[in-house]
């Protein structure tokens, strides 16, 4: 019997980086599985659900038709991002507010409209996704307090749904090879190839995460394996 057989999970940002893997990850695994994003790669597995994650509307309409069509909703994973980095007096408010706005008014309402189904179904599991930038990192002011506020979150979800049965937990990853960190490749102006090979060096196992590092380590916190973890938060960095 595969690890999540009769389970099904929801992923924002399941369209591609580390929510196409992790979406991968639990179908390979026997769940039934949601991406729901603004765009898809081709290759992208289970069901695809056109989301924009700032829209309450939209979010509720993506989880309802997951529960009609597969039956339930046991796992929510919050993958959906972006990056609109400039260092603060540059930083203007539609940076501030587009980055506030997918990364905490995105988790927030995936968070509440999962959250009924699985209080309905008697528990489920919550994996959200911060980064290592909520330590702090230049040229990130919103990104880092989204982050961090995502941390926030976790930990406030795990004490109010705990008795529901519904763990809640966070996987803060350090540089992963995606779309994002090419997008700041670009931005300071080095090749992606070049910017990846210093953030290996800069990274005690001595390389960069993959897409897959991360959805290994939500699948575990997604397991029964992980069923007396909640609230916590887990750097997967390649290092302390
Ligand atoms: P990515 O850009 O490849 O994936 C992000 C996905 O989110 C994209 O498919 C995008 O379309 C989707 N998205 C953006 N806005 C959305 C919206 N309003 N509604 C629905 N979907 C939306 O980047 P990634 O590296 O796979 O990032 C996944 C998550 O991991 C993000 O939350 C990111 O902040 C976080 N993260 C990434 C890294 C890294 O180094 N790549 C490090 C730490 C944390």
């Amino acid at each position: 019997m595969a690890r999540f057989d009769g389970k099904v999970a929801f992923v924002t940002g399941g369209g591609r980086g580390i929510g196409k893997a992790t979406v991968a990850r639990f179908a390979a695994e026997g769940a039934k599985v949601t991406a729901a994003d603004l765009a898809f790669d081709a290759d992208v597995q289970g069901l695809q659900v056109e989301t924009d994650v700032t829209s309450r509307a939209a979010v509720e309409a993506a989880v309802a038709q997951t529960v009609e069509e597969h039956g339930g909703l046991d796992i929510l994973v919050t993958c959906a991002g972006i990056i609109r980095d400039n260092l603060v007096h540059k930083l203007t408010d539609d940076d501030w507010d587009a980055v506030i706005a997918t990364h905490l008014r995105g988790t927030f309402l995936a968070a509440q409209a999962a959250q009924r189904h699985m209080v309905e179904r008697g528990g489920g599991k919550m994996v959200l996704i911060s980064s290592t930038s909520a330590l702090g990192n230049r040229g990130q002011l919103n990104y880092a307090a989204a982050k961090a506020g995502i941390q926030g979150m976790t930990k406030t979800l795990a004490i109010e749904l705990g008795r529901f049965n519904v763990n809640v937990n966070c996987v803060a990853p350090g540089f992963v090879s995606s779309a994002m960190t090419q997008q700041t490749a670009e931005r300071i102006g080095i090749p992606f190839e070049d910017f990846q090979r210093l953030a290996a060096e800069q990274t005690p196992l001595g390389r960069i995460g993959e897409p897959e590092d991360i959805a290994s380590v939500i699948a575990f916190l997604c397991s029964g394996d992980a069923s007396y973890v909640s609230g916590q938060v887990i750097y997967v960095r390649g290092g302390p």
